[in-house]
Protein backbone atom coordinates (compact mmCIF):
# COMPACT_ATOMS: atom_id res chain seq x y z
CA UNK A 1 0.00 0.00 0.00
CA UNK A 2 2.81 2.51 -0.53
CA UNK A 3 2.32 6.03 -1.40
CA UNK A 4 -1.82 5.26 -1.50
CA UNK A 5 -3.74 7.79 -2.37
CA UNK A 6 -7.32 8.65 -0.63
CA UNK A 7 -9.65 11.52 -0.47
CA UNK A 8 -10.63 13.31 2.93
CA UNK A 9 -14.36 11.85 3.29
CA UNK A 10 -12.52 7.65 2.82
CA UNK A 11 -9.59 8.75 4.98
CA UNK A 12 -11.93 9.51 7.52
CA UNK A 13 -14.48 6.82 7.16
CA UNK A 14 -11.55 4.48 7.81
CA UNK A 15 -10.36 6.38 10.83
CA UNK A 16 -13.56 6.34 12.02
CA UNK A 17 -14.21 2.61 11.69
CA UNK A 18 -10.87 2.40 14.47
CA UNK A 19 -13.15 1.97 17.68
CA UNK A 20 -11.00 4.64 19.43
CA UNK A 21 -13.28 4.99 22.07
CA UNK A 22 -11.26 6.33 25.23
CA UNK A 23 -11.00 2.89 27.23
CA UNK A 24 -9.55 0.85 24.15
CA UNK A 25 -6.21 0.88 22.70
CA UNK A 26 -5.84 3.46 20.13
CA UNK A 27 -2.86 1.20 18.39
CA UNK A 28 -5.02 0.23 14.92
CA UNK A 29 -5.31 3.83 14.30
CA UNK A 30 -2.21 4.37 15.24
CA UNK A 31 -0.27 2.18 13.29
CA UNK A 32 -2.56 2.28 9.98
CA UNK A 33 -1.31 6.11 10.65
CA UNK A 34 2.22 5.76 11.31
CA UNK A 35 1.72 2.70 7.80
CA UNK A 36 0.64 5.45 5.27
CA UNK A 37 2.34 8.52 6.42
CA UNK A 38 5.56 5.68 5.70
CA UNK A 39 3.89 4.76 2.20
CA UNK A 40 4.61 8.29 1.15
CA UNK A 41 8.21 8.33 2.84
CA UNK A 42 7.52 9.88 5.71
CA UNK A 43 8.83 8.74 9.49
CA UNK A 44 6.91 9.29 12.35
CA UNK A 45 7.90 8.80 16.00
CA UNK A 46 5.53 7.27 18.43
CA UNK A 47 5.67 8.10 22.27
CA UNK A 48 3.59 5.35 24.23
CA UNK A 49 2.31 5.16 27.53
CA UNK A 50 3.63 3.57 30.67
CA UNK A 51 2.44 -0.23 29.27
CA UNK A 52 2.40 0.15 26.00
CA UNK A 53 -1.48 0.04 25.33
CA UNK A 54 -1.89 3.36 23.72
CA UNK A 55 0.28 6.23 21.79
CA UNK A 56 0.90 9.37 20.39
CA UNK A 57 2.51 9.66 16.90
CA UNK A 58 4.40 12.79 15.71
CA UNK A 59 5.77 13.35 12.09
CA UNK A 60 7.35 16.02 10.17
CA UNK A 61 6.86 16.52 6.33
CA UNK A 62 9.17 18.43 5.05
CA UNK A 63 12.45 19.97 6.09
CA UNK A 64 12.96 19.25 10.03
CA UNK A 65 13.51 22.89 10.18
CA UNK A 66 11.91 26.09 12.55
CA UNK A 67 8.97 28.15 11.19
CA UNK A 68 6.64 25.16 10.59
CA UNK A 69 3.10 24.42 11.40
CA UNK A 70 2.06 21.66 13.80
CA UNK A 71 -1.63 20.28 13.04
CA UNK A 72 -2.52 18.77 16.34
CA UNK A 73 -5.68 16.38 16.87
CA UNK A 74 -6.78 13.53 19.69
CA UNK A 75 -7.34 10.26 18.19
CA UNK A 76 -9.81 9.02 21.08
CA UNK A 77 -13.18 8.93 20.75
CA UNK A 78 -16.19 9.70 23.95
CA UNK A 79 -18.47 6.05 24.36
CA UNK A 80 -21.90 5.46 22.41
CA UNK A 81 -22.76 3.30 25.39
CA UNK A 82 -26.52 3.67 26.22
CA UNK A 83 -26.91 6.50 22.91
CA UNK A 84 -29.41 5.94 20.58
CA UNK A 85 -27.67 5.87 17.47
CA UNK A 86 -29.91 5.74 14.20
CA UNK A 87 -26.62 4.54 12.01
CA UNK A 88 -23.73 2.24 12.64
CA UNK A 89 -21.14 4.78 15.06
CA UNK A 90 -18.48 3.16 13.20
CA UNK A 91 -19.51 3.75 9.95
CA UNK A 92 -19.35 6.79 7.87
CA UNK A 93 -22.77 7.56 6.63
CA UNK A 94 -23.43 10.10 4.21
CA UNK A 95 -27.39 11.43 4.29
CA UNK A 96 -29.07 12.93 2.22
CA UNK A 97 -28.75 15.91 4.98
CA UNK A 98 -25.31 16.85 3.79
CA UNK A 99 -23.84 15.21 6.82
CA UNK A 100 -21.62 12.78 7.64
CA UNK A 101 -22.78 10.60 10.75
CA UNK A 102 -19.88 8.55 12.69
CA UNK A 103 -18.66 8.83 15.85
CA UNK A 104 -15.91 10.95 15.81
CA UNK A 105 -16.66 12.53 12.54
CA UNK A 106 -16.91 16.21 14.51
CA UNK A 107 -14.57 15.21 17.89
CA UNK A 108 -12.49 15.22 16.06
CA UNK A 109 -11.02 12.71 13.43
CA UNK A 110 -11.96 14.70 10.91
CA UNK A 111 -9.16 17.61 11.21
CA UNK A 112 -6.20 15.50 10.49
CA UNK A 113 -7.78 13.03 8.03
CA UNK A 114 -8.35 15.84 5.90
CA UNK A 115 -4.64 16.71 5.98
CA UNK A 116 -3.55 12.91 5.81
CA UNK A 117 -5.29 13.07 2.50
CA UNK A 118 -3.38 16.17 1.08
CA UNK A 119 -0.10 14.14 1.99
CA UNK A 120 0.43 13.67 -1.15
CA UNK A 121 0.31 16.96 -2.07
CA UNK A 122 2.67 18.21 0.71
CA UNK A 123 4.53 16.38 -0.63
CA UNK A 124 4.85 17.29 -4.17
CA UNK A 125 4.85 20.77 -2.87
CA UNK A 126 8.20 20.93 -2.20
CA UNK A 127 7.79 22.73 1.26
CA UNK A 128 10.22 25.40 2.60
CA UNK A 129 8.43 24.94 5.70
CA UNK A 130 7.41 21.74 7.83
CA UNK A 131 3.65 20.44 8.35
CA UNK A 132 4.41 18.65 11.46
CA UNK A 133 1.26 16.05 12.71
CA UNK A 134 0.55 15.39 16.27
CA UNK A 135 -1.96 12.80 17.23
CA UNK A 136 -2.11 12.29 20.96
CA UNK A 137 -4.29 9.67 22.71
CA UNK A 138 -6.65 9.64 26.03
CA UNK A 139 -7.95 13.73 25.03
CA UNK A 140 -11.67 12.84 26.51
CA UNK A 141 -10.60 11.31 29.28
CA UNK A 142 -8.53 14.66 31.08
CA UNK A 143 -5.46 15.42 27.57
CA UNK A 144 -4.13 12.52 29.26
CA UNK A 145 -1.46 12.00 26.23
CA UNK A 146 -0.45 15.02 24.90
CA UNK A 147 2.00 16.06 28.05
CA UNK A 148 4.40 13.64 26.69
CA UNK A 149 3.43 14.24 23.32
CA UNK A 150 3.86 18.15 23.48
CA UNK A 151 7.22 17.46 25.87
CA UNK A 152 8.85 14.75 22.84
CA UNK A 153 8.26 17.50 20.29
CA UNK A 154 9.50 20.33 22.17
CA UNK A 155 13.01 18.03 22.61
CA UNK A 156 12.96 16.97 18.92
CA UNK A 157 11.00 19.50 16.90
CA UNK A 158 12.52 22.75 15.91
CA UNK A 159 10.54 25.88 16.65
CA UNK A 160 7.58 26.01 14.79
CA UNK A 161 5.77 29.31 14.28
CA UNK A 162 2.09 28.08 14.87
CA UNK A 163 0.39 24.84 16.66
CA UNK A 164 -3.37 24.34 15.21
CA UNK A 165 -5.57 22.04 17.56
CA UNK A 166 -7.96 20.90 15.25
CA UNK A 167 -10.98 20.67 17.62
CA UNK A 168 -14.14 21.69 16.11
CA UNK A 169 -14.82 25.36 15.94
CA UNK A 170 -16.85 25.53 12.58
CA UNK A 171 -13.70 26.71 11.31
CA UNK A 172 -13.15 29.77 13.08
CA UNK A 173 -10.64 30.77 15.12
CA UNK A 174 -10.40 30.20 19.03
CA UNK A 175 -7.65 31.94 21.03
CA UNK A 176 -8.92 30.60 24.37
CA UNK A 177 -10.75 28.38 26.46
CA UNK A 178 -11.09 27.57 29.89
CA UNK A 179 -8.91 25.03 32.27
CA UNK A 180 -10.83 22.05 34.05
CA UNK A 181 -9.74 20.17 37.22
CA UNK A 182 -12.10 16.98 38.01
CA UNK A 183 -11.70 14.97 41.61
CA UNK A 184 -12.96 11.82 43.12
CA UNK A 185 -14.12 12.31 46.55
CA UNK A 186 -14.56 9.17 48.54
CA UNK A 187 -16.91 9.70 51.84
CA UNK A 188 -16.59 7.02 54.52
CA UNK A 189 -19.23 7.32 56.79
CA UNK A 190 -20.37 4.13 58.95
CA UNK A 191 -23.03 2.01 58.62
CA UNK A 192 -26.56 1.26 60.90
CA UNK A 193 -30.39 0.84 60.63
CA UNK A 194 -31.68 3.76 59.39
CA UNK A 195 -33.84 4.02 62.31
CA UNK A 196 -30.68 4.16 64.37
CA UNK A 197 -29.30 7.46 63.06
CA UNK A 198 -27.61 8.02 66.05
CA UNK A 199 -25.33 5.37 65.38
CA UNK A 200 -24.04 5.85 62.34
CA UNK A 201 -22.66 7.99 59.72
CA UNK A 202 -24.47 8.27 56.18
CA UNK A 203 -22.13 8.79 53.24
CA UNK A 204 -24.83 9.93 51.07
CA UNK A 205 -25.88 12.55 53.46
CA UNK A 206 -22.22 14.26 53.82
CA UNK A 207 -21.99 13.66 50.49
CA UNK A 208 -24.68 15.89 49.55
CA UNK A 209 -23.31 18.48 52.29
CA UNK A 210 -20.18 18.41 49.56
CA UNK A 211 -22.53 19.13 47.02
CA UNK A 212 -24.88 21.73 48.54
CA UNK A 213 -21.40 23.82 49.79
CA UNK A 214 -20.28 23.94 45.77
CA UNK A 215 -23.82 25.53 45.04
CA UNK A 216 -23.13 28.25 47.16
CA UNK A 217 -19.82 28.66 46.11
CA UNK A 218 -21.38 28.27 42.42
CA UNK A 219 -23.57 31.65 44.01
CA UNK A 220 -21.06 33.49 44.57
CA UNK A 221 -19.08 33.05 41.51
CA UNK A 222 -22.08 33.96 39.34
CA UNK A 223 -21.69 37.57 41.22
CA UNK A 224 -18.47 38.09 40.97
CA UNK A 225 -17.83 37.56 36.92
CA UNK A 226 -19.59 40.51 34.84
CA UNK A 227 -21.30 39.32 31.21
CA UNK A 228 -19.06 41.10 29.28
CA UNK A 229 -16.24 38.36 30.10
CA UNK A 230 -14.70 36.75 27.43
CA UNK A 231 -16.51 33.50 28.31
CA UNK A 232 -19.89 32.38 28.34
CA UNK A 233 -21.08 31.92 31.25
CA UNK A 234 -18.51 34.29 32.55
CA UNK A 235 -17.74 32.71 35.96
CA UNK A 236 -15.91 29.48 36.57
CA UNK A 237 -18.25 26.36 37.06
CA UNK A 238 -18.50 23.73 38.81
CA UNK A 239 -20.51 20.11 37.88
CA UNK A 240 -21.09 16.99 39.58
CA UNK A 241 -20.58 14.85 37.45
CA UNK A 242 -21.78 11.01 39.18
CA UNK A 243 -22.81 10.36 42.93
CA UNK A 244 -22.49 6.37 43.59
CA UNK A 245 -22.96 5.49 47.01
CA UNK A 246 -25.49 3.35 49.72
CA UNK A 247 -26.89 -0.22 49.27
CA UNK A 248 -30.64 -0.54 51.11
CA UNK A 249 -33.12 1.86 51.90
CA UNK A 250 -32.99 0.62 55.58
CA UNK A 251 -28.69 1.95 55.64
CA UNK A 252 -27.21 4.34 56.54
CA UNK A 253 -24.71 4.30 53.43
CA UNK A 254 -21.10 3.71 54.51
CA UNK A 255 -19.75 4.61 51.42
CA UNK A 256 -20.45 7.60 48.85
CA UNK A 257 -18.60 8.59 45.78
CA UNK A 258 -18.47 11.82 44.12
CA UNK A 259 -16.81 12.88 40.48
CA UNK A 260 -17.03 16.39 40.76
CA UNK A 261 -14.89 19.60 39.06
CA UNK A 262 -14.87 22.77 37.68
CA UNK A 263 -14.23 24.54 34.44
CA UNK A 264 -11.64 27.64 35.61
CA UNK A 265 -10.24 30.71 33.46
CA UNK A 266 -7.08 31.15 32.14
CA UNK A 267 -5.84 33.44 33.98
CA UNK A 268 -6.91 32.34 37.29
CA UNK A 269 -4.78 29.64 39.10
CA UNK A 270 -6.23 26.23 38.02
CA UNK A 271 -5.98 24.57 41.43
CA UNK A 272 -7.20 27.08 43.96
CA UNK A 273 -10.93 26.51 43.94
CA UNK A 274 -10.25 22.87 43.96
CA UNK A 275 -7.79 23.17 46.68
CA UNK A 276 -10.83 25.43 48.81
CA UNK A 277 -12.95 22.81 47.92
CA UNK A 278 -10.64 20.36 49.57
CA UNK A 279 -9.88 22.87 52.43
CA UNK A 280 -13.67 22.62 53.39
CA UNK A 281 -14.02 19.34 53.26
CA UNK A 282 -11.11 18.37 55.23
CA UNK A 283 -11.83 21.98 58.41
CA UNK A 284 -15.82 21.51 58.39
CA UNK A 285 -17.53 18.85 57.14
CA UNK A 286 -14.56 16.10 58.48
CA UNK A 287 -14.80 16.83 61.52
CA UNK A 288 -18.89 16.88 61.64
CA UNK A 289 -18.46 13.30 60.17
CA UNK A 290 -15.84 12.31 63.01
CA UNK A 291 -18.55 13.63 65.67
CA UNK A 292 -20.60 11.47 64.88
CA UNK A 293 -18.38 8.35 63.94
CA UNK A 294 -14.62 8.42 64.39
CA UNK A 295 -13.98 6.14 61.88
CA UNK A 296 -15.07 8.67 59.72
CA UNK A 297 -13.23 9.10 56.42
CA UNK A 298 -13.35 11.71 53.04
CA UNK A 299 -10.36 10.97 50.20
CA UNK A 300 -10.12 13.40 47.24
CA UNK A 301 -7.68 12.19 44.23
CA UNK A 302 -7.80 14.25 41.28
CA UNK A 303 -9.00 12.06 38.33
CA UNK A 304 -8.00 15.34 35.63
CA UNK A 305 -6.91 18.64 35.05
CA UNK A 306 -6.80 20.58 31.71
CA UNK A 307 -4.34 23.65 31.42
CA UNK A 308 -6.20 26.84 30.81
CA UNK A 309 -5.95 28.39 27.31
CA UNK A 310 -5.13 31.98 27.66
CA UNK A 311 -5.14 34.54 24.48
CA UNK A 312 -2.09 35.86 25.58
CA UNK A 313 0.74 35.59 22.87
CA UNK A 314 -1.11 33.66 20.26
CA UNK A 315 -1.24 36.65 17.62
CA UNK A 316 0.94 34.72 15.25
CA UNK A 317 -0.76 31.60 15.27
CA UNK A 318 -4.26 33.81 15.32
CA UNK A 319 -3.53 35.83 12.21
CA UNK A 320 -2.36 32.28 10.23
CA UNK A 321 -5.09 30.31 11.05
CA UNK A 322 -7.44 33.81 9.76
CA UNK A 323 -6.25 33.22 6.62
CA UNK A 324 -6.43 29.97 6.51
CA UNK A 325 -9.84 29.50 7.35
CA UNK A 326 -10.75 32.88 5.40
CA UNK A 327 -12.20 33.40 9.07
CA UNK A 328 -12.59 36.44 10.52
CA UNK A 329 -13.96 35.75 14.14
CA UNK A 330 -11.90 35.30 16.48
CA UNK A 331 -13.57 33.80 19.62
CA UNK A 332 -13.46 31.63 23.00
CA UNK A 333 -14.57 28.21 23.87
CA UNK A 334 -15.71 26.87 27.27
CA UNK A 335 -14.43 23.64 26.76
CA UNK A 336 -10.96 22.32 27.32
CA UNK A 337 -8.31 21.38 24.48
CA UNK A 338 -4.87 20.07 24.55
CA UNK A 339 -4.14 23.90 23.47
CA UNK A 340 -2.93 24.72 27.13
CA UNK A 341 -0.67 22.10 27.15
CA UNK A 342 0.92 22.45 23.51
CA UNK A 343 1.13 26.38 24.46
CA UNK A 344 2.99 25.75 27.79
CA UNK A 345 4.96 23.01 26.84
CA UNK A 346 6.35 24.13 22.95
CA UNK A 347 6.06 28.10 23.99
CA UNK A 348 4.40 28.15 20.89
CA UNK A 349 1.77 30.15 19.50
CA UNK A 350 -1.39 28.31 19.53
CA UNK A 351 -5.35 28.24 18.29
CA UNK A 352 -8.19 25.68 18.08
CA UNK A 353 -9.71 25.51 14.44
CA UNK A 354 -10.86 22.88 12.87
CA UNK A 355 -14.36 21.23 11.57
CA UNK A 356 -17.21 21.06 12.71
CA UNK A 357 -19.76 22.20 15.28
CA UNK A 358 -19.11 21.20 19.65
CA UNK A 359 -22.69 20.99 19.70
CA UNK A 360 -22.52 17.48 18.24
CA UNK A 361 -19.62 16.54 19.99
CA UNK A 362 -19.87 14.01 22.21
CA UNK A 363 -24.06 13.24 21.35
CA UNK A 364 -25.24 10.35 19.65
CA UNK A 365 -25.56 10.50 15.83
CA UNK A 366 -22.65 12.94 16.10
CA UNK A 367 -21.93 14.39 12.44
CA UNK A 368 -20.00 16.64 9.99
CA UNK A 369 -21.44 18.92 7.85
CA UNK A 370 -20.06 18.04 4.44
CA UNK A 371 -19.33 21.41 3.74
CA UNK A 372 -17.08 21.58 6.73
CA UNK A 373 -15.35 19.24 5.01
CA UNK A 374 -14.50 21.39 2.30
CA UNK A 375 -14.03 24.63 4.59
CA UNK A 376 -11.37 22.51 6.10
CA UNK A 377 -9.80 21.62 2.26
CA UNK A 378 -9.65 24.77 1.74
CA UNK A 379 -7.65 25.95 4.47
CA UNK A 380 -5.37 23.18 4.65
CA UNK A 381 -4.77 24.36 1.10
CA UNK A 382 -4.13 27.46 1.75
CA UNK A 383 -1.85 26.73 4.47
CA UNK A 384 0.08 24.54 1.82
CA UNK A 385 0.71 27.30 -0.58
CA UNK A 386 2.62 29.54 2.95
CA UNK A 387 4.65 26.11 3.30
CA UNK A 388 5.93 26.21 -0.04
CA UNK A 389 7.03 29.67 0.47
CA UNK A 390 10.22 30.83 2.17
ZN1 LIG B 1 -12.18 16.65 21.12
Amino acid sequence: MAGEIVDSVEMLRRLVAFDTTSRNSNLELIKYVQGYLKGHGVESKLVPNEDGSKANLFATVGPNVKDGVVLSGHTDVVPVDGQPWDTDPWTLTLKSDGKYYGRGTCDMKAFYAIALAMLPDFQKAKLKKPIHFALSYDEEVGCIGAHSLAAAMAKEVPRPRAIIIGEPTMMTVVHAHKGAQMYVTKFTGFEAHSSMTHLGVSAIHFAGEFVHHLNTVQDKLDTQFPPTSEFTPPAPTFNVGTILGGTAGNILARECEVLWGYRELPDRPLAALGDEALKWLNDVLLPKMKAKHPSAQIETVVRSSTVGFSPAGNEEAKALAANWSGSNTVGSVVYGTEAGIFRSTLGVPTVVCGPGDIAQAHQPNEFLLASQVTACEGFMQRMLEWAKRD
